[in-house]
């Protein structure tokens, strides 16, 4: 059974509407057996790869889905394939399952299909241990929250153009609720903005930055004491608060952003009634110029060492996240976001990458996941890496 003792005023405590706190996570496991603990995940995303990262480490394994599809899809990959199922009609129904998953000892890895299906409120109060801290994905889900948070790392970001009509140089407009790009638009200048926006829908106006675009998949494990440190600040200054690495890095596959060149220029595409589209359809493995990594290092390592200080007694960074960069034929990194959790675009390293493989041969950023948890388990700090 989980070692940690939990008081009976832990458990007592009024949940006053927070969404989930450390006494629940405490509860829940002491009831588990830590033994016995299953690896779940929604079957889609980085499923794959979560799944089988579980297996190596000799995790029992449970997938959740909607539709027999997904089942049948997974029986081409047995080397994922999950040694058990939770089958729903829709994925909300999960919020009913969690006694049946606690009892199952299950662990859930959240990605950013499973926020999507539940939505983000819904997650936030799935009663369910989740590797990682739940509380930093809603600094994510705000554009201006991520703003904030990677400017106090020491990141660059893009411009912000408050005023449409400033627009004196070409411009990126996202919408708030748009999914996976799809819906962005260029616009090169106050004409073009009004000529494609919908002002039904909230936007963000950012500088387009022309430049190479490389996804940085780091993970931030807070147990272990060797490598490279992360140093706290404000609060934890002088502190040292776990070990940063780099796991992989990637470049998205955007349709038709990608092929467009292929027709012409800009001006002549317009001509043909087309715009841009940044729909990411799969992703490719890259590798940074080496003299690149310190910066690459330096701004992730403000980056976690900032989620400390995001809230009042934030439990911070755990875990895989993702700095979604643009480097400019200046060698400056543009952060235009960021991920607090693992990204589809580790995808491709279910066997390692240039950079694991250094440190471990095959090891996946769905794999490190389940070593962490493992490690947690050894060392009885699973509350610790969990929400
Ligand atoms: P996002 O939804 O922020 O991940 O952006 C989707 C895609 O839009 C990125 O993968 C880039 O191709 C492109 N993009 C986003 N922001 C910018 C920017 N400020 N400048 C240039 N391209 C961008």
């Amino acid at each position: 059974m989980f070692s940690e003792c939990v008081t009976v005023i832990e458990c007592l405590l009024p949940r006053l509407n927070m969404g989930i706190t450390e006494a629940d996570l405490r509860w829940w496991l002491s009831g588990y057996d830590v033994s016995q603990v299953m690896i779940g995940a929604v079957a889609s995303h980085s499923a794959l790869q979560i799944l089988h990262g579980a297996k190596l480490e000799g995790f029992r394994t449970l997938a959740i889905a909607v539709g027999a599809d997904k089942r049948r899809l997974y029986s081409a990959f047995p080397g994922a394939e999950p040694d058990e199922w939770l089958m729903l009609d829709d994925y909300k129904d999960l919020m009913t399952q969690v006694e049946w998953l606690r009892k199952k000892q299950v662990i859930i890895i959240p990605h950013g299909s499973l926020v999507e299906y539940l939505g983000a409120d819904n997650y936030s109060k799935l009663e369910l241990p989740t590797f990682g801290n739940r509380e930093i994905l809603r600094w994510e889900s705000s554009r201006e929250k991520q703003r904030q948070w990677l400017e106090n790392s020491g990141c660059k970001t893009p411009k912000v153009i408050n005023d449409p009509r400033d627009i004196d140089s070409p411009v990126i407009v996202k919408y708030a609720g748009a999914k996976g790009g799809r819906g962005y638009f260029i616009a090169r200048d106050y004409r073009d903005f009004r000529r494609n926006v919908n002002l039904d829908e909230e936007f963000t106006i950012q500088e387009y930055v022309l430049g190479c675009r490389y996804y940085l998949h780091f993970f931030f494990d807070p147990l272990a004491e060797d490598g490279y440190q992360v140093h706290g600040i404000k609060s934890n200054a002088g502190k040292t608060l776990g070990r940063l690495e780099l796991m992989s890095m990637d470049r998205r596959d955007e349709s038709n952003v990608d092929e467009f060149y292929k027709l012409g220029s800009l001006r002549d595409l317009r001509e043909m009634a087309l715009e841009p589209s940044f729909v990411v359809t799969g992703n490719m493995p890259v590798v940074l110029r080496e003299s690149l990594l310190p910066e690459a290092f330096r701004m992730a390592e403000g980056v976690v060492s900032t989620s400390f200080e995001l809230e009042e007694n934030s439990r911070g960074m755990i875990g895989a996240f993702c700095l979604e960069t643009i480097v400019t034929d200046k060698l400056e990194f543009r952060v235009f976001e960021i991920s607090a959790r693992i990204v589809a675009g580790s995808n491709p390293f279910v066997s390692g990458s240039s950079y694991s493989d250094i440190n471990e041969k095959g090891m996946s950023t769905g794999r490190r996941i389940s070593r962490c948890i493992k490690k947690a388990i050894e060392t009885g700090n699973l509350n610790r890496i969990l929400s």
